[in-house]
């Protein structure tokens, strides 16, 4: 077993540079652990759900005073908070390396994603723009008009510990809602990390950024499901496995609530006869090993040519063991560890499973590193010869179910035959291969990319997934429109009163 340096004191030093006090980081219930020595960084004290309640009608008071204020001016404060990031981006990243678990580059990359994210939000502070409709009648005017929603809850999963908050907050803000974040109880750290940051960009911001206007709720489901009734609450938007959601969303819809899902991927690639196997063999290889498997939109099926099946899975099978395994904070390391045992031992059982199902299995087994409580594995391939119930379960860990076809239609018709919908890829340089994936006939998928993997989205785009990924949209395009409620306006400028449809009423 090779032993890796202590987390604890380079973490508590972050967090003292960051902003959170040593005083609130010790003599509560929730462990906050480190996978990657598996040290318990700090024991926080947990909201009560009562607690909780007190903190949303907070967020609710500074919601009624932040919509008063102009959304350009709105965008000033993300504009500073973006500003917050830049400045503090090397050690926010270093925080998630540290309890996710990420590499050096993905740690950074998760915080880049939090600059962009306000960078676009910035602008779209001065475009939340609606439309002017012809009406039917006479001297009227139709318009519709965007308005600020109210409190936006985010419930917010360990694999992004910090950047799904700001794809939610960074927009609500700019749309006027107050946030309140019930962080991954696996990644506190980080979301009071964050959340000092943001202290820090309101304080330079001036009194219009009302107090409460982001609200921290440390603790588990309890207090998840505080924010999720709380009916000063007219959205969630909630990430997390399919499972969650399956809660989650009936809660919200019987108090009419709106949610916005983003739950677990099943997430597919197509290679075919034309693809370039040099550029395919790194997108297969970034999507399917990279965050150690640990991404809703990590590879997990794969499906090869047979006229390329041998070639490229033998290259394929060559590149696994080869890919550095190890303490995510040493440069050169590509896969770090699990999150925690849970994780280890569902992908044991998964790589079960599939041996009873006929697959064959490369890589799987525990890499010795980091102590008997860190969980590292060197990344799994199994081929197996058709869609096993496993292969057709998400297990959140690094195993690449690798499968043969011959026509297309029959691997697309493969690659949608599960529930989830999040994310998928072809390979190829065939122009029709191309365009029919893409087309209605194509992947059922939100996401749909060609010659790339499917892991990993620009903020620019709409980013989410269909069927029990949960439909919910984030980011890019036009998502903005879920954080607010949109009116239509009719205005008679006229002396008379003519009714829609011809329909009279003479009093
Ligand atoms: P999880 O479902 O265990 O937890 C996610 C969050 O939901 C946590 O904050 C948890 O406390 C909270 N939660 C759980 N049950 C709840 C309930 N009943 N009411 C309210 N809150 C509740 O997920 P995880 O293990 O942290 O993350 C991995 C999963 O998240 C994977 O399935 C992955 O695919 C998915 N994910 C999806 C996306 C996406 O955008 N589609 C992004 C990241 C992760």
């Amino acid at each position: 077993m090779t032993t890796l340096p202590s987390a604890v004191a380079e973490a508590r030093a972050i967090l003292d540079r960051l902003g959170v006090p040593a005083s609130t980081l010790d003599g509560g219930t929730l462990a906050a652990r480190s996978p990657v020595t598996g040290e318990i960084l700090a024991s926080l004290p947990e909201h009560t759900p009562a607690r909780a309640a007190a903190a949303i009608d907070a967020a609710h008071g500074a919601y009624l005073a932040w919509r008063q204020v102009p959304a350009p001016r709105r965008g000033e404060l993300v504009r500073l908070l973006g500003e917050e990031l830049r400045a503090a981006k090397d050690d926010l990243a270093a925080l998630v390396t540290l309890e996710a678990g990420k590499v050096i580059s993905e740690g950074l990359g998760e915080v880049q994603e939090m600059i962009d994210i306000c960078d676009y939000a910035v602008g779209l502070s001065r475009q939340l723009f609606g439309l002017t409709i012809a009406s039917e009648r006479p001297d009227h005017r139709m318009m519709e008009t965007w308005r600020p929603l109210g409190v936006v809850g985010v419930i917010s999963a360990f694999n992004f510990p910090v950047a799904v908050w700001s794809w939610n907050a960074a927009l609500a803000f700019v749309c006027g809602d107050s946030v309140v974040w019930k962080p991954s109880e696996k990644t506190p750290l980080v979301a009071l990390a964050t959340q000092a940051l943001f202290e820090r960009a309101a304080a330079r911001f001036g009194p219009d950024a009302p107090s409460g206007l982001s609200t921290l709720l440390i603790g588990g489901r309890a207090v998840g499901e505080a924010l999720v009734d709380h009916p000063k609450v007219p959205l969630v938007s909630a990430t997390g496995s399919t499972a969650m959601g399956r809660t989650v969303g009936p809660k919200l819809a019987a108090r009419f609530g709106r949610a916005l899902l983003e739950l677990g991927g099943n997430n597919a690639a197509i290679v075919a006869p034309s693809a370039d196997l040099d550029l395919t063999l790194r997108g297969v290889a970034f999507a399917a090993m990279g965050t150690a498997g640990q991404r809703c939109t990590t590879l997990r099926r794969l499906f090869v040519h047979d006229s390329v099946y041998d070639t490229f899975v033998d290259r394929l099978k060559s590149a696994y063991p080869s890919v550095p395994v190890g303490d995510p904070r040493a440069a050169g390391v590509l896969v770090g560890p699990l999150i925690d045992k849970a994780a280890f031992d569902a992908m044991q059982s998964a790589l079960d499973a599939s041996r009873a199902g006929g697959g064959r299995v490369v890589g799987g087994d525990r890499v010795e590193v980091g102590g008997p409580n860190a969980f590292y594995v060197a990344p799994a391939l199994v081929e197996i010869d058709h869609q096993a119930e496993i292969v057709k379960a998400e297990t959140f860990a690094p195993i690449l179910y690798v499968m043969r076809y011959t026509e297309l239609a029959d691997a697309i018709a493969a690659q949608n035959d599960v529930a989830q919908g999040l994310s998928s890829s072809i390979f190829t340089l065939n122009l029709r291969e191309a365009e029919l994936f893409l087309s209605a006939q194509g992947s059922d998928c939100g996401i749909a990319n060609v010659n790339i993997g499917p892991s990993g989205a620009e903020i620019g785009g709409a980013f989410g997934g269909e069927k029990e990924t949960g439909g919910g949209r984030e980011a890019g395009s036009d998502s903005w429109k879920a954080y607010m409620r949109r009116a239509t306006n009719t205005v008679n400028y006229g002396t008379t009163l003519p009714l829609a449809q011809g329909v009279t009423f003479d009093v």
